[in-house]
């Protein structure tokens, strides 16, 4: 832990309940390998008290702050301005103190982004990429595969509706500047293995992201949304839950002989993004995948 002086910047997530982020010891860990004089502290921040604690961000000149549950969506209406993306995918997660003037991004989903791209070596335009589920994870990995490019976005959710309902947005930020007029189609289907669509969009997609809660820790021994027989070596399997590191998915995609990209990245990334944003230097990221896998050891030496 570098030495607290009158130059410290100090930045943080409001968080609610904010016990279980793994992002201090993260986060901390970067900035002590970058040698900069920065502290990443938790806050606990109920709903209520948020534009208090977001009006403090400029009152103490911080840097900037992460916001997470259950703020992501409520802190848009505090901010100065929203970067055009966060805009599109509806949520922030990070904001930036510009000389007081508040700024809200969206690292969720270039961290996925990056993740694919540095970790996978994988490109997501002129691909079908299959996203299992439609909440707020897939709306921001959805949004971000439009922008690159996709040719094809299937999105695969338990409640349908919410599947076309995403794939409705999606067709908006497909038609809108930021996507660079490239055309990207979009289709929803159910998320039953039984299902005729669902197999067929599994049979087609180059890239495949489970984007739901399934398979996280502590109920991670539970089957694949995606059984092993549906699964081909072409495809590239990835999964947004990190506890456990390989869930029951990536298992039977290894097996399958598929590519597989784990959550960890993904976490990783986003606040690599944060801190880029805050510095303006280059996060180090294998650091900061580190001091995760200290910190889930710590927390779940099972996992
Ligand atoms: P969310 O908004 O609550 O969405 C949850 C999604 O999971 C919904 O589509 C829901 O389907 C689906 N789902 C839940 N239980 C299911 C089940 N038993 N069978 C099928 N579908 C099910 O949650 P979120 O914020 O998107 O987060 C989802 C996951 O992503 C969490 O595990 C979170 O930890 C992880 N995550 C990871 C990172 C990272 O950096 N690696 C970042 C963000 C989130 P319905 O619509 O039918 O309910």
């Amino acid at each position: 832990m570098m030495e607290i002086t009158s130059r410290t910047q100090v930045v943080g997530v409001f968080a609610d309940p904010v016990e279980h982020t793994l992002s201090p010891p993260m986060q901390n860990a970067a900035f002590g390998a970058m040698g900069i004089p920065y502290a990443y502290v938790p806050w606990h921040v109920k709903a209520a008290d948020l534009p208090a604690a977001v009006e403090a961000v400029r009152a103490l000149s911080l840097a900037g702050v992460n916001v997470t549950i259950p703020h992501k969506v409520a802190v848009m209406g505090l901010l100065d301005e929203i970067a055009p993306i966060a805009r599109l995918i509806g949520a922030v997660n990070t904001i930036e103190n510009r000389s007081g003037r508040l700024i809200g991004h969206n690292t969720d989903a270039p961290g996925f982004l990056r993740s694919l791209t540095e970790e996978a070596g994988v490109e997501p335009a002129s691909q079908h990429v299959l996203i299992l589920g439609a909440g707020g994870a897939a709306r921001a990995i959805a949004v971000q595969m439009v922008l690159a490019g996709a040719r094809l976005v299937t999105v695969a959710n338990r409640t349908e509706s919410k599947a076309a309902e995403l794939c409705r947005h999606l067709q908006d930020v497909a038609g809108s500047e930021l996507s660079g007029n490239r055309f990207t189609q979009l289709s929803s289907v159910p998320l039953d293995a039984q299902d005729p669509e669902f197999q067929a969009a599994v049979a087609t997609a180059d890239i495949l992201i489970n984007t739901t809660a399934v398979g996280m820790y502590p109920k991670h021994d539970v089957p694949p949304l995606v059984p092993a027989d549906l699964l081909r070596p072409k495809l590239l399997v990835c999964d947004i839950v990190y506890t456990p590191q390989r869930t029951t998915l990536l298992k039977a995609a290894e097996q399958a002989g598929c590519r597989t990209l784990p959550g960890l990245g993904m976490l990783a990334y986003q606040g690599a993004i944060a801190i880029e944003i805050w510095t303006g230097r280059k996060a180090p990221v294998a650091v900061m995948k580190e001091a995760l896998l200290g910190a889930l050891k710590q927390r779940d030496p099972g996992v």
